[in-house]
């Protein structure tokens, strides 16, 4: 009788977070007013190289996220002057649940609850309410060579980021916002997970481009631009990215 009960509240509150998660998505990519992005910066270790770097933080430093919605909206048609909104939230001092990689479907499932539960307790903003938060994690580069996967919810508009704590990593952590940005929005990865190289012709910026190596550009949600059928770099900055057609049509830009 219990476990009934249970069952039925938590599916009372999975239809619930549906429900108001679809309504955002489908305001969200409307694409009929600016998608509101809150940037929430949290230190991923106690070094004080990282606190310093997070006091040096302005709306400034995500300003190159707004210019890359914004050139290419207007690529494909987007009348927005400014499609993506990028603010600057407060300084969390509270870490995210861990998301688990390669965990079964349920573990992900409660994670995502976690995830959501602790998006409400920590989440607010003074301010217009975001539709969209990304919470990154900044580690000193000091301490590790490389950082934890990145994640974006596409159900609930939540994005996980892992970036370097320095000026020199600024361009291509902006990369990997933009990326996993799109992931809440509804794009799709559009790389090999075994090998990393982008899908042909998907995940390449230009499909049609003869010859096909080296790319110029990399396709924001391959992640990488393809230099040669088995090597792809990460992108620099946001000026060494575009978002393909694919990617423009799962956010709703392109019919
Ligand atoms: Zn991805």
């Amino acid at each position: 009788m219990f476990r009934k009960l249970r069952i039925l509240i938590l599916l009372i509150v999975l239809v619930n977070v549906g429900v108001g998660a679809w309504l955002t998505r489908v305001r969200t990519t409307s694409w009929t007013s600016p998608v509101r992005v809150a940037v929430f910066p949290i230190p991923a270790d106690d070094s004080p190289a990282t606190r310093d770097y997070l006091d040096t933080l302005t709306r400034e430093t995500f300003a190159p996220i707004e210019t890359f919605f914004r050139e290419d909206a207007k690529h494909y048609g987007i009348a927005l002057t400014s499609p993506v909104d990028v603010a600057l939230a407060r300084r969390l001092d509270v870490r995210p649940p861990v998301p688990p990689f390669g965990g079964s479907r349920m573990e992900i499932v409660l994670w995502s609850l976690d995830m959501r539960a602790w998006v409400w307790r920590h989440g607010d903003v003074d301010g217009p309410r975001p539709h969209v938060r990304i919470f990154v994690l900044f580690h000193d580069p000091r301490l590790r060579v490389s950082v934890p996967h990145s994640v974006g919810l596409p159900q609930g508009l939540i994005g996980v980021v892992h970036a370097f704590a320095t000026r020199h990593q600024a361009a291509q952590n902006n990369v990997v916002i933009a990326h996993e940005l799109l992931h809440t929005l509804g794009a799709k990865d559009k790389y090999d997970p075994e090998t990393n190289q982008p899908i042909f012709p998907d995940g390449f910026a230009d499909p049609g481009r003869s010859p096909r190596y080296p790319q110029e550009y990399a396709e924001i949600m391959a992640g990488r631009r393809p230099v040669s059928p088995s090597h792809a770099e990460m992108p620099v900055s946001l000026d060494e990215a575009l978002i393909g057609p694919k990617t423009a049509q799962e956010i709703g830009w392109t019919p």
